[in-house]
């Protein structure tokens, strides 16, 4: 990371802004197309900090200094439930970059329509003694996002080939062309068939999840029923095979470890 930059602030969080976005203009680039670079979009611009200069989507970026973890600290609960709504969400990049010598260790990308309302845990709002008393923010749950939907760039320092971030993301594309009402279900039922662990498997195997799934939307009373209909959305998107009449399988090259 272009760590002299620090030199000109004292502050911590000033020198790991200047730097992390220093880093990001020079090396984050486009999943979506081939885009080598995404722009910087002016400060202040609410909820994205770079543009793809080819398509336009635009990026977040969220960096810290200690592992990634299972949440991510967000903006307001309420903005990001509608804009989860109204599929507004930008692709967040999540970055763990090392301090001391000021390297990358991980990223990760979350394409935008990967985020489901399950994803979202509201923090208690602030007290009243606060400068904003009662604004309540946000965690995204990562381990409530679909394996296959944190797309790994750098692990452990070690960056992946973007041919194979590219390859990742144009996988789960047929996942922005479900309504946003509907695509929560659909993620959801993406994450418990990952969590299974297993090449093939049947309805019994997700149905175990019934409950589960019902707690995540309890306003729906056919849970059964919507997750077949889900496990077909799952097919038709290229996620799934059906082998037979309530039994399915993971894509042959596309079996990965339960996480
Ligand atoms: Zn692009």
């Amino acid at each position: 990371m272009p760590a002299h930059l620090a030199l000109n602030y004292r502050s911590p969080a000033q020198q790991a802004r200047v730097v992390t976005e220093a880093w990001g203009r020079e090396n984050l680039y486009c999943p979506n197309c081939q885009s080598p670079i995404l722009t910087p979009t002016p400060n202040n611009t609410a909820a994205s900090d770079f543009l793809c200069p080819a398509c336009g989507l635009p990026y977040q970026l969220k960096s810290k200094s200690s592992p990634i973890g299972n949440r991510i600290v967000d903006a307001a609960y309420n903005a990001m439930m509608q804009a989860i709504r109204e599929d507004r969400t930008p692709n967040l990049y999540a970055l763990h970059y090392n301090r001391v010598a000021w390297e990358v260790r991980d990223l990760i990308l979350i394409p935008h329509f990967a985020f489901s309302v399950s994803a979202i845990e509201a923090r208690k709002p602030l007290g009243a003694g606060a400068r904003r008393a009662g604004w309540q923010g946000c965690n995204i749950v990562l381990n409530n996002i679909p394996t296959d939907a944190k797309i790994r760039l750098v692990s452990g320092g070690v960056p992946a080939p973007p041919r194979q971030v590219r390859e990742s993301f144009r996988r789960l594309r047929p996942l922005k062309e479900i309504s946003p009402a509907e695509r929560g279900w659909t993620l959801d039922v993406l994450r418990v068939v990952r969590a299974l662990g297993k090449h093939q498997f049947a309805n019994g195997d997700v149905y175990a999840f019934e409950s589960y799934l019902e707690s995540l939307h309890p306003d729906n009373r056919h849970v059964r029923d919507k997750i077949r209909q889900q496990l077909q959305v799952l097919r038709d998107r290229g996620f799934l095979v059906q082998v037979e009449r309530g039994v399915w399988a993971l894509r042959d090259d596309d079996v990965r470890p339960a996480r």
